[in-house]
């Protein structure tokens, strides 16, 4: 059996670290690491491997719960998706569901829809969901893109054929479970059931482990794919890619990739739903007299007219010029929000047109606020 790896000391974090924590530990690591940062860098691409491993198991609360007591099939830790309880007993992946929330479990916070355990034939089980995040610019996710990217998943050993056992030995059904998986034990008129501790609820023991991946059945790899972004994708969107996860065993589906996106802030425009905000600034004269402006488009510009006794956060909108709207038809809004542009300092003539102003507009537009006060004091 392979040594268990320490997940903690993997990411960086403490025993205690909230989920928080090891996200963003995660994060960070993984984006150094990444295969596409650390072009041929062998030792990079190995730390990506176990990073994204250690987050597989301690974003979960279940399998995080599992990792802690240091129980558990071997398969659900070392290989994600690989050697599995269920590659040979058939019926007991169902029971594991039960036990453990799942055979598979899906990767990071795909939460659960993978490893859906045994449909069909014996041993068969869906591949285990994977999720990745994919760091976008502003104008990518309004425009779409296609990304290259590296997932880590793991493949049935090559050498074992995912069999975990060494080549010409098999498996041998468990001899304290007799194969079944599980140990009863008896508590008054209940009988509980838990995985046996012999084979970690496989039912079977490899006695002679295969050396290329110490008995786990699975190899880590990495595969590169190119994923097309839709146009209108936004911070936290998640595109799912059916198929995409990690290989089934014995027939069943592949499970699910999951691609999240990261988008950077574009220094114009902010996102609000399905609609842009852009601040305009206004000058004075302009938002008194009102004008026709130049405003920025996602590519290109347009003209406004901004009425005459325009207020500082009057909005205007151009409909349709927003980014496409995601899973539904066309395109959102843009909202142009006017601030009036007040300098902190004049020149000379400047500083005299404003002494004009003030001469000719010296009515005080704050006597309403004092209206009611006036009228409280007297009854
Ligand atoms: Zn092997
Ligand atoms: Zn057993």
């Amino acid at each position: 059996m392979a040594e268990r790896p320490d997940y903690y000391k993997i990411l960086g974090v403490g025993k205690n670290a909230s989920d928080e924590e090891i996200k963003k530990a995660y994060r960070k690591l993984a984006r150094k690491y990444h295969p596409d940062t650390n072009a041929g860098d062998k030792q990079a691409e190995e730390r990506f491997k176990e990073v994204s491993q250690a987050n597989d198991v301690l974003s979960d609360p279940d399998k995080r719960k599992q990792y802690d007591r240091g129980t558990g099939p071997l398969g659900g830790f070392n290989m994600p998706g690989g050697f599995d309880a269920s590659s040979f007993g058939g019926g007991f992946s169902d029971i594991l569901s039960n036990l453990f929330g799942g055979g598979g479990g899906a990767g990071g916070s795909a939460g659960g829809r993978g490893g859906a355990g045994t449909r069909g034939r014996p041993g068969m089980q869906r591949g285990r969901d994977l999720e990745t995040e994919v760091s976008l610019t502003f104008q990518q996710a309004i425009d779409g893109a296609q990304i290259p990217l590296a997932v880590p998943t793991s493949q049935p050993c090559p050498t074992c054929h995912g069999t975990g056992a060494k080549p010409g030995t098999q498996p041998r059904v468990c001899p304290v479970c007799e194969g079944r998986g599980i140990e009863a034990q008896s508590q008054g008129i209940f009988s509980i059931s838990q995985p046996c501790s012999n084979c970690n609820g496989s039912g079977t023991v490899i006695e002679d482990p295969c050396t290329t991946c110490g008995g786990t059945g699975a190899q880590r790899s990495v595969r590169r794919l190119r994923v097309n972004i839709p146009a209108g994708v936004r911070e936290g969107s998640r595109i799912r890619l059916a198929g995409k996860g990690e290989p089934g065993l014995h027939g069943a589906d592949p499970g699910d990739l999951y691609v999240i996106t990261r988008v950077s802030d574009s220094p114009v425009f902010t996102r609000s739903g399905d609609n842009l905000e852009v601040e305009v600034p206004l000058t004075i004269p302009e938002a008194i007299r009102g004008a026709v402006i130049e405003v920025p488009t996602l590519h290109g510009s347009k003209r406004l007219r901004v009425p005459r006794g325009t207020k500082h956060g009057t909005v205007q909108r151009i409909r349709g010029e927003g980014p496409t709207k995601l899973g539904g038809k066309g395109r959102g809004d843009i909202h142009y929000r006017f601030v009036i542009d007040v300098p902190a300092s004049l020149s000379a003539e400047q500083s005299e047109a404003v002494d004009r102003l003030s001469e000719v507009m010296n009515g005080d537009p704050r006597a309403k606020l004092f209206a009611q006060t006036a009228s409280g004091e007297t009854s």
